[in-house]
């Protein structure tokens, strides 16, 4: 195999070091991978012969982490960059479906390779020998197939997280998952119940954002469903509705595929998982989901915490909390007045970037319904914007910060502070985003003023 990989600098002084000092290393797993799709691998992975307490010595003017060592993990620092260099190994029993029991050394490379989960990322790279593809890994991706190393049962029921790492590829990359291996992912999917939320969670955030994940997403619904199992309902509930073309959960996928980026996509995921519980059918025989936006905010509200979902890359707590409130309001009315705009700004405490996202949930929304009147709704989406900033421009009063007075001031007129303060804001603050008021501080204070003699 003539495949050249061009390793960066620092993984090939490593590489190079360890061949020099007589043991076999290269690179393997993800990196080589992506650099043979041609994607720019984020982290270069080192493999070799030599035992952790090798690789120590042939580093030993280097600096060293060694966190990883009882998994024969050594991380060389080479110009402030770390190296995973990882001894080959074999694993052990896998008992729990999930991790292996002990795990050995060895100095074997084929070994080392046949311990690991799909072709893809079996695949060994130096610039000596070339590459070392005992599973044709290579080959698999040209195919653009997903295939695992060795008997597919026996390699998912040894650890199923398995079965997810396999979905994520086959979305990120668009990949087919090969019949048997396919078929194995269908037939273990239980025993992802042996596998901690975290990873699971992990997993999950990843395959909604691959490129492919409608497709995906669908292909593998039944273990969607397995693993979130509130999403069972939602497939195949026919929505008897001229508005929509798809049932819940197609169009909770079209949704997510009309969306960019994590906070989105998962607002996207869930922002209909309270429908099935609120179907009802009118004498006409159409379908309604009154008050289902809530019950997605209760249901996903659950879900995010049984997931523990912020220990997901990129995803935070503030994060959680917006997703939270698109899938609250994703439903909600703006009308293209300044009024009403003023009013959806104001109930997202001022927050632009988070009114701009709730526009994005409401086109994502759309293009996922009938394309009758769609136009129209795209059109109202357009000019709501045009609004936002006309608004914006006017340095809108939308908050209690912005109110021209504030606690201070209805102290200084003899109210007690209390309760009775906030409540007066408040009702203030919807005068004025009402247009009843102007935010004024001495036509404020006269109002508050008024409002005290009359009591
Ligand atoms: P990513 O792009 O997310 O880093 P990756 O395939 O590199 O994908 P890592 O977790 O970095 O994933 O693992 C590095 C390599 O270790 C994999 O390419 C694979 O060879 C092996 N590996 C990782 N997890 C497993 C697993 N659960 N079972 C078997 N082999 C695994
Ligand atoms: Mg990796």
């Amino acid at each position: 195999m003539n495949l050249k990989i061009n390793v960066p600098k620092n993984p090939a002084l490593a590489v190079k070091m360890l061949i020099n000092a007589g043991f076999e290393a290269g690179v393997v797993g993800g990196c080589t991978r992506d650099a043979i799709i041609g994607e720019i691998p984020h982290d270069w992975d080192i493999c070799t012969s030599a035992t952790p307490v090798e690789i120590q010595l042939v580093f030993k003017e280097f600096k060293q982490l060694t966190i990883g060592l009882k998994h024969g993990t050594v991380i060389i620092i080479i110009d402030n960059e770390q190296i995973e260099i990882t001894t080959y190994r074999i694993d052990g029993e896998y008992s729990d479906g999930r991790r292996p029991d002990e795990v050995a050394f060895t100095r074997n490379l084929l070994e080392d390779l046949s311990r690991r989960d799909y072709t893809q990322n079996a695949i060994f790279f130096n610039e000596f020998v070339g590459i070392i593809d005992p599973f044709n890994g290579v080959l698999d991706i040209e195919n653009k197939i997903i295939r695992c190393v060795g008997n597919p049962n026996k390699r998912l029921q040894e650890d199923a997280l398995r079965i997810l790492r396999g979905i994520r590829f086959a979305s990120k990359l668009g990949f087919e998952i090969e019949k048997a291996t396919k078929t194995a992912m269908f037939e273990n999917k239980e025993l992802l119940k042996n596998v901690s939320e975290e990873r699971i969670t992990e997993e999950f955030v990843k395959i909604l954002q691959g490129k492919d994940a409608l497709n995906i997403l669908d292909e593998f619904k039944e273990i969607i469903a397995f693993i979130i199992p509130e999403t069972k309902a939602m497939m195949g509930l026919n929505q008897h509705n001229p508005y929509h073309v798809y049932d819940v959960w197609e169009h909770t996928l079209v949704a997510v595929n009309n969306t960019d980026g994590l906070i989105l996509k998962l607002a996207m995921f869930f922002h209909d998982i309270g429908k099935p519980s609120c179907f009802s059918i009118d004498e006409q025989g159409l379908g309604h989901f009154y008050g289902h936006a809530d019950v997605s905010f209760k249901i996903a509200s659950e879900i995010f915490k049984r997931m523990k979902m912020t220990c997901a890359q990129g995803i935070s707590g503030n994060d959680l909390t917006h997703i939270l409130e698109l899938i609250k309001y994703h439903d909600v009315i703006i009308e293209p007045r300044k009024k009403s705009v003023k009013k959806m700004l104001s109930k997202l405490n001022g927050n632009v970037e988070q009114f701009q996202r709730l526009l994005s949930v409401k086109r994502a929304d759309a293009l996922a319904q009938s394309p009758d009147k769609l136009t129209d709704k795209l059109k109202q989406i357009e000019d709501i914007e045009v609004i936002l900033m006309e608004v914006l421009a006017e340095n809108p009063c939308t908050t209690l910060k912005d109110l021209a007075i504030n606690g201070n001031d209805l102290i200084e007129l003899g109210i007690p502070a209390g309760k009775k303060i906030g409540e007066i804001l408040n009702q203030l603050l919807e005068d004025v985003i009402n247009e009843n008021l102007p935010n004024e501080k001495e036509l404020l204070l006269t109002v508050v003023q008024k409002y005290m003699n009359y009591r």
